[in-house]
């Protein structure tokens, strides 16, 4: 039997399972991979997991209409903070699982241009994020709803907390 052990649960290693799951589990039937993860499993995992994780308490709650605002993900997404997922990066998540696509998309503000001021509002410059020709400008979403989509498609047998 081979057996690949991937360690943290982050987005790398979340993402990382996925794409072994969908490419490589089907040409090895009795490869095992298992995530090993430092931190208690998020909350909302935590009813389903035989290793709860302690209560936390959202210190902010997010209230832009494109976030979920289910008391879940304001939990997590007061973990961490937001983050720019670049075209490639969403073609990736797409190929890898639409659902996760879907997802991601939901919870995010679409933008086709960074820029960058001062904090007198002088503008210091923009630069493209994406666009028609890449099919999707950048995605900034929190970066704990992001770790969701990913870590809610791992089997939560496949991860130790
Ligand atoms: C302020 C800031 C802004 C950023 N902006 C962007 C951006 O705009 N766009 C972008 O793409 N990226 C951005 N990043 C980077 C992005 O957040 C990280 O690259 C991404 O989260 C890395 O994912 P990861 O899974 O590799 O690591 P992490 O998310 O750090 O996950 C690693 C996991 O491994 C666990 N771990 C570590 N050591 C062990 C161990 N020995 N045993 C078990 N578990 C362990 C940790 O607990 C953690 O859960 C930003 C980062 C910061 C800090």
């Amino acid at each position: 039997m081979k057996s690949i052990a991937i360690i943290g649960a982050g987005v790398g290693g979340c993402t990382t399972y996925l794409f072994l799951k969908k490419n490589l589990s089907p040409h090895l039937p009795d490869l095992k991979i298992h995530i090993y993860e430092s931190y208690p499993p998020p909350p909302y995992l935590s009813k389903s997991h035989p290793k709860s994780a302690p209560t936390i308490t959202p210190s902010t709650v997010d209230e832009r209409p494109n976030l979920k605002s289910d008391a879940t993900t304001n939990v997590t997404t007061a973990l961490g903070g937001a983050l720019g997922l670049s075209p490639n990066g969403i073609r990736v998540l797409k190929s890898l699982d639409p659902d996760i696509y879907e997802r991601i998309k939901a919870a995010s503000i679409e933008v086709d241009v960074f820029g960058a001021q001062i904090s007198s509002g002088r503008v210091l410059g923009a630069f493209p994020a994406g666009g028609e020709r890449h099919g999707h400008g950048t995605f900034m979403i929190m970066r704990a709803a992001l770790h969701d989509a990913v870590l809610e498609k791992v089997d939560q047998k496949d991860v130790s907390f």
